[in-house]
Formats: C-alpha cells, sequence, structure tokens
C-alpha cells in the first residue's frame, strides 16, 4: 500500500502533486473507444520516454465503465470505478454509449454529476493545414469554461401527462397565476451563485495561470435574467470581489487596454455565435451555462476542423477527467479506422495539468507535423488534396515518428 501511495497524485493548498510515476486511470470507452484509447496510450508512452527517459513514467490503470463495465461488473458505472476516479484523483477516458432505458440519462453525465466535476474545459485551437469551413481558422483560439453541473442539464423534467407535470402546472398556475399548456412537457433550469462563482474562478485561474487575455462572459440574459442575466452578475461580482487586482471590466478601458490585466467582458449567446465566425481574434477565454457551452463548444470545433481533433477534460476542486468530446461512434467499432485526435488531444490537456509540459509539446509538435504532412485519417483525408489515408493505429504511429 506504502509503495501505492507514492505513486498517487495528490493535493497540497490547490496546489497538485505529482510522483515522477503516478498511476493514471483509463476508461476504455465503448464503440470506437478501444482502437482510439490504445493508439493513444502508445504516443502518451512515447512522449513520456522520450521526454523523461526513465525518471518519469505513467502506469495506466485500467477501470471499467460501459459495456466493459456491465459485463465484468453487471453495473455500467461500478461503484469501484468512481473510487478509483477519486483516489487517483487524474483519469482520461474514451466514449461511452448511452445504455437506452437502462435508467442512464448518460453515463458521462452521471461521471461529471457524481464527481462534481464542474467545470467542463475544451479548447479550440486550430492545425494548420486541416480543412475547415472559414477562410481564417487559424484566428479562432478559445478555452470554454462550460458549467457542468446545473442548468436544463441537471436532468429536472417531466414528462407531457405524467402526474407530475399536472402538479406543477396547477401549482403555477394557483399560487403564481402562471398559465401553461396542460399537453406541456416540464423542465427546470436551476443557476445558482455558488456553481456560477466557482466555475468563473476556475476560468479566471485559469487565464491568470496561462497569461491569456480576456475572459468573456457568455450568456442569454436578456431573456432569462434571472438564470442566464444572474449568471453574468454573479460572474462580475465574484472578478471584482476575488480578483480585483488583476481583471479590469470592459467599461473602464479607454483607449488601449493595460497588457498587465485580464479584460473581463460579457455578451449574448446569439451575438457570440456570430462574432466567433466574423471576429475570432477578440475572444480568448469564454465562462458560460451548461447548454450554451454545450452548442459553442461544437460549433467551434466545427470551425478548426470537427469533432475528431476536439478535446476536453471535465474538472472539479480536485478530480479532473480527460475525454475525447464526440461520442462512440458504434458503427465504426473495432474498424481501426476513426481520428484518435480528439483523445490524443485531450491526453495533451492532461499533462498540461500535471504539469508535464514537455509532453504536451512533443505530442502536439507530432500531431502538427503528421496534419501537414497530410497523413491523416478518412474523416479529414476525404477533404483534403492529396493527402494519405491512415487507420488510426498508422495515424498514432505517424505522430510518434514525427516525434523522433
Ligand atoms: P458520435 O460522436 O459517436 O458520432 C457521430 C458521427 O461523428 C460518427 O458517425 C462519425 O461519423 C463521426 N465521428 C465521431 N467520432 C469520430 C472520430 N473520432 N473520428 C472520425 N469521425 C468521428 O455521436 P452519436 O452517434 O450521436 O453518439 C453515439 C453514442 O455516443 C451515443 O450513445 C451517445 O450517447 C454517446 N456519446 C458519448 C459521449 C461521451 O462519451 N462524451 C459524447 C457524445 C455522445
Amino acid at each position: 500500500m506504502s509503495i501505492l501511495k507514492e505513486k498517487v497524485i495528490s493535493f497540497k493548498e490547490r496546489k497538485i502533486l505529482v510522483p515522477e510515476k503516478p498511476i493514471i486511470p483509463f476508461i476504455e470507452g465503448d464503440g470506437i473507444g478501444p482502437d482510439i484509447m490504445q493508439a493513444s496510450l502508445r504516443v502518451f508512452n512515447r512522449a513520456v520516454e522520450k521526454a523523461y527517459k526513465n525518471q518519469r513514467k505513467i502506469s495506466w490503470l485500467e477501470v471499467f465503465a460501459g459495456e466493459k463495465g456491465f459485463r465484468k461488473y453487471k453495473n455500467y458505472l461500478p461503484e469501484e470505478t468512481l473510487d478509483a476516479l477519486k483516489y487517483y484523483k487524474v483519469a482520461i477516458k474514451g466514449p461511452l454509449t448511452t445504455p437506452v432505458g437502462k435508467g442512464f440519462r448518460s453515463l458521462n453525465v452521471a461521471i461529471r454529476q457524481k464527481l462534481d466535476l464542474y467545470a467542463c474545459i475544451r479548447p479550440i485551437t486550430y492545425f494548420k493545414g486541416v480543412p475547415s469551413p472559414v477562410k481564417h481558422p487559424e484566428k479562432l483560439n478559445l478555452v470554454i469554461f462550460r458549467e457542468n453541473t446545473e442548468d436544463v442539464y441537471a436532468g429536472i423534467e417531466w414528462e407531457k401527462g405524467t402526474k407530475e407535470a399536472k402538479k406543477i402546472i396547477n401549482y403555477l398556475k394557483n399560487e403564481f397565476g402562471v398559465n401553461i399548456r396542460t399537453d406541456s412537457g416540464i423542465g427546470i433550469k436551476p443557476i445558482s451563485e455558488f456553481a456560477t462563482k466557482r466555475l468563473v474562478r476556475k476560468a479566471i485561474q485559469y487565464t491568470l495561470e496561462n497569461k491569456r487575455k480576456s475572459i468573456t462572459l457568455m450568456h442569454k440574459g436578456n431573456i432569462m435574467k434571472y438564470t442566464e442575466g444572474a449568471f453574468r452578475e454573479w460572474g462580475y461580482e465574484l472578478a471584482k470581489e476575488e480578483f480585483r487586482d488583476s481583471v479590469i471590466f470592459e467599461n473602464e478601458i479607454s483607449g488601449k487596454a493595460p497588457e498587465d490585466k485580464i479584460i473581463i467582458k460579457d455578451r449574448i449567446a446569439d451575438s457570440i455565435f456570430q462574432q466567433v465566425l466574423t471576429r475570432p481574434d477578440e475572444y480568448d477565454i469564454i465562462a458560460t451555462p451548461n447548454l450554451d457551452g454545450d452548442y459553442l463548444s461544437d460549433a467551434c470545433a466545427a470551425q478548426v476542423g470537427g469533432l475528431g481533433l476536439a478535446p476536453g477534460a471535465n474538472i472539479g476542486d480536485e478530480i479532473a477527467v480527460f475525454e475525447s468530446t464526440h461520442g462512440s461512434a458504434p458503427k465504426y467499432a473495432n474498424l481501426d479506422k476513426v481520428n484518435p485526435g480528439s483523445l490524443i488531444l485531450s491526453g495533451v490537456m492532461l499533462f498540461d495539468y500535471l504539469g508535464w509540459k514537455e509532453v504536451s509539446q512533443l505530442i502536439t509538435d507530432g500531431m502538427g507535423k503528421t496534419i501537414l504532412q497530410k497523413k491523416v485519417t478518412y474523416d479529414l483525408e476525404r477533404q483534403m488534396e492529396n493527402a494519405t489515408l491512415l487507420s488510426t493505429s498508422q495515424f498514432a504511429s505517424a505522430i510518434i515518428e514525427n516525434m523522433e
């Protein structure tokens, strides 16, 4: 046990302490999960070896969820797996298929909620040479901080005609004189000060640590005043209360913004969707409620080359689970065909989180070179001229060759 403890990541005064040979659990995932996880682990191991020889190494520990969890434990999300994620603090996962009619809204949402991984972090950066639907994809360089536990994703909803839906409709009518059609489904959208502030705090800390320039609070507060509008108010309040010396608000700037302060601004959701297309370089870090963030991150990912290259992480106060943002694409399972880029880049985020920046750099450069050589998987190959079609495993091997 004591040997094992030496290999466990821990935290002291909010700072991560990473042993030289940490144990990191991985969930292989369903569908294309095994293909992309095997490819990614090969890239990670080679990059660590190349960066640190034998001085540092990851001991990957497989833990089970999804279909493999069900086969082993008769449970799609075994307690043992959640315990391991809590204990080892940092993990990586492939996509999980949502079991139909088995009591889970989504396994991925369940993991985020059970471990209170309240910030979904999605960097959007462009790799030169990737086909894109816009003229200047390189101008988009964002990190989206999406609140992960509240909003309409909290799962508080009732189907049309159920006694709960009827009761709420009656209650609203009797107590508040609000008329809702009796054939309505009902959903509840909670957004709290607590969850908003901890998300915005994390976004500001990230912005400071990574020397980024601005944070935009994205919201639809002109319509949903006490949820999304309050998100905006609480975001500004938190910035003022906790980071006053490090930030400047947009309305305080006259002329050129000071270089040593983070600019805090806010924009309405629909306007952001327009502006990431028309003025992408005006945005840097975006903090947003759950549903807005979900839509925006896929739209932005499409702008820089699609979901096959979009990484993500779900992070709480200590526990962090890095994951590909696409699903399990079951029709491509075990074909050694799809793009492992999203999971590999989620690994880059993981190594950044550990502070192993040399590894992140090697992998990012290796992938950048491979794409520039036009050696890509089918999703990119079909959109590029004179590209070489590689399988999942060949793409990983090409990245490894390019790291040498
Ligand atoms: P999906 O992302 O699995 O696939 C949609 C399409 O995107 C695929 O048919 C494929 O054409 C393309 N695609 C996805 N990943 C790709 C890759 N790595 N390389 C190249 N092309 C890729 O979405 P879906 O079909 O709606 O969902 C399938 C299952 O995955 C569902 O059960 C869903 O609930 C689950 N899901 C899981 C996650 C997650 O684990 N975080 C996210 C989304 C969906």
